[in-house]
């Protein structure tokens, strides 16, 4: 490997061979800086690297130990800054919704990278010049908004900084700005959806083209029902603010798994119990190395998030391998008497019915010692009649199906449109009552 100042388009279609020189090049690299950080000087001490040198091939990538959360949460706010301070031109943090925030700081360089990435990411999904790219992400601390916001500019789209919430200015935004191309949660555009007509706005006024959908775990199902609902394409889009956040893997037009832009990401699967890499092909939790940053390098990122390593070359001609749609992350697993059950699942079967509206939430509870779960979904208000046949055989029909799925019998409340709470952020599928039984 000679260098690695690769053209995008080049880099996209590298032969397997020269990308995994280029990913070594950039490992070493990467474990250079790390070893300059309070935290990973000791962490890669203690596992016997001290220097970029111990590291020979890819596969040496295994003597690292993982990082955890915790270990982001335990070197706030400085142990992994790998630069002087005033090298750094941003900083990003988690909500820290369940415990001390973690932080991520980036240089200018990190930023470019991160730009780059994401324009990458777009012109995979189609977009172009000319393009009105409606932001519906939260721009903020959180990385989903202002995460796409560069690349969108550096391709030259029209960039509408809407943030997510006040459904109505979006609408009105989109219709007056021609919006071709929105960005946001799927729980969101569902929402958007069900208020169209109460805001007295129709599909005919505007001129949408796609949807890039992420930041939060969604079925095939929900994809489908987004593009039938606004005759769009939907791409399901997944990042992470510990990886930067939007762009580290991204669906390309043949919407057929995400591809990890693997010269900047190094991708592993692991067995969830032994902590083992798994082979491509089988499930197991995200781990991931980003490649392109120097403000906070990470390595080996435990992500919680279920997916498999689609071992196939995807038919667009990119070389970078796929992941499939985010099962959901290990914490969100829900133990029903035993059984394991990710909401994803009663998605899966949901919102396949006919009938079925865009809006649900799972709750779970304890009766005597049994573990119920109830499934509440919103239906379409033409099924509010005096006759409850209908009502009843959905219900009959939820049940048998997500019975012959996961084998738990589940208990089902069929509500009108707008019954259900909607969050600007992300949606919250699970309202869990028994405390911590896990
Ligand atoms: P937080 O950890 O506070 O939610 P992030 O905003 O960085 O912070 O969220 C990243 C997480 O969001 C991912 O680890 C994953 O669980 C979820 N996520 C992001 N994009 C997707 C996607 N396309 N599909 C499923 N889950 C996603
Ligand atoms: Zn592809």
């Amino acid at each position: 490997m000679k260098h690695d100042l690769y053209e995008d388009r080049e880099v996209e279609r590298l032969d397997r061979e020269a990308l995994k020189a280029l990913q070594l090049l950039r490992l070493k690299k990467t474990v250079a800086t790390a070893l300059t950080t309070p935290f990973y000087k000791k962490r890669l001490k203690d596992a016997g690297i001290t220097s970029a040198e111990d590291i020979h091939t890819l596969e040496d990538i295994r003597k690292i130990p993982y990082t955890t959360k915790d270990d982001l949460r335990e070197a706030y706010p400085y142990g992994l800054l790998s630069v002087e301070l005033d090298e750094v031109v941003r900083m990003h943090a988690s909500s820290g919704t369940t415990g001390t925030p973690t932080v991520i700081y980036h240089t200018q360089n990190d930023l470019d990278n991160w730009t780059n990435l994401t324009v990458r990411s777009l012109k995979a999904t189609g977009c172009h010049k000319g393009d009105v790219f409606q932001n519906m992400m939260t721009y903020g601390l959180f990385t989903g908004g202002i995460g796409l916001h560069y690349g969108a500019e550096k391709l030259g789209m029209l960039v509408i900084p809407a943030s997510s919430g006040n459904t109505k200015r979006q609408f009105q935004l989109m219709k007056d700005f021609k919006t071709t191309t929105i960005h946001a949660t799927p729980s969101y555009m569902l929402h958007l959806y069900n208020r169209m007509e109460e805001l007295g706005y129709s599909l005919k006024d505007f001129n949408l083209k796609r949807a890039l959908i992420g930041a939060e775990p969604h079925s095939e199902e929900v994809r489908q029902k987004i593009e039938d609902l606004f005759h769009i394409d939907a791409y399901n889009s997944y990042g992470l603010s510990e990886m930067n956040g939007p762009s580290v893997a991204f669906e390309c037009t043949e919407k057929n798994g995400m591809h990890v832009w693997e010269d900047a990401y190094y991708v592993e699967t692991i067995d969830r119990k032994s902590l083992e890499p798994v082979p491509d092909g089988t499930e197991g939790e995200l781990v991931l190395t980003i490649l392109v940053r120097t403000g906070t390098p990470i390595l080996r990122y435990r992500t919680k998030d279920l997916t498999t390593v689609i071992p196939e070359p995807c038919t667009c001609g990119r070389t970078s391998r796929r992941i499939t749609r985010i099962k959901g992350r290990t914490d969100d697993m829900l133990i029903i008497n035993g059984v394991n059950v990710f909401p994803s699942q009663i998605e899966e079967v949901i919102m396949k019915m006919p009938g079925i509206g865009t809006n649900y939430l799972i709750k779970v509870k304890k009766v005597g010692t049994l573990d119920k779960l109830t499934i509440h979904t919103e239906v379409g208000a033409e099924l509010f009649t005096d006759d409850a046949r209908d009502l009843y055989t959905l219900k009959s029909r939820i049940k048998e199906e997500v019975k012959a799925l996961i084998t738990i019998n589940p208990g089902v409340e069929l509500h009108e449109p707008g019954f259900l709470p909607v969050q600007q952020g992300k949606a919250i599928r699970v309202e869990d009552e028994r405390g911590s039984v896990y």
